[in-house]
């Protein structure tokens, strides 16, 4: 993987472009409330969008799941030397067993042949190695919120 300098802002709207035919026949709104200062970071810009995606269609399958319409916030602000995107969705959410295990390998709760359970443990190791954090919070049938931590600049590799 190469790093380059990304604007995360550019890569969020190129994502929901990526999605919009999904979102629309699927009836999920989307908000965004990007920082129009956002800095750039270093980052491998295919491994941003992969992760990126996948939570973006996750939160997609489970609002289109549980209510057939939904909404999806997507923030990204800077706080010292990282920036923070944030996806929210107003679906079902998650009960604290299942939030304890979405990053593990192969944890599903799709319906079977709809989910490798794969993404999020793949995004985890991801972001992990740009020096970031990924994590989650959610309760039962209040929808799941979930947060990109990346510092501008990397630790050196
Ligand atoms: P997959 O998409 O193949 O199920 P992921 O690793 O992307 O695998 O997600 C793992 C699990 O995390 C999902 O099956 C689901 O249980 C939970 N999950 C992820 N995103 C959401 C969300 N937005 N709302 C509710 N549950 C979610
Ligand atoms: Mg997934």
């Amino acid at each position: 993987p190469s790093k380059d300098w990304v604007d995360m802002n550019v890569l969020i709207h190129k994502v929901l472009d990526i999605c919009n035919y999904e979102q629309r026949v699927n009836n999920i709104h989307i908000v965004t409330n990007l920082d129009a200062d956002l800095p750039e970071i270093k980052a491998d810009y295919f491994q941003m969008q992969q992760v990126l995606l996948n939570i973006i269609i996750n939160a997609e399958y489970f609002i289109t799941k549980a209510h057939g319409e939904g909404t999806i916030v997507i923030s990204s602000s800077r706080f010292g030397d990282n920036i923070r995107i944030s996806i929210k969705d107003d679906g079902p959410g998650m009960s604290e067993n299942v939030l304890n295990r979405i990053f593990d390998p192969f944890f599903t709760t799709k319906e079977v042949g709809k989910g490798t359970g794969l993404g999020l443990s793949i995004g985890h190791g991801i972001i992990t190695q740009h020096g970031g954090k990924l994590y989650a919070e959610s309760s039962e049938g209040k929808g799941a919120t979930f947060f990109i931590e990346l510092p501008i600049n990397p630790p050196a590799q």
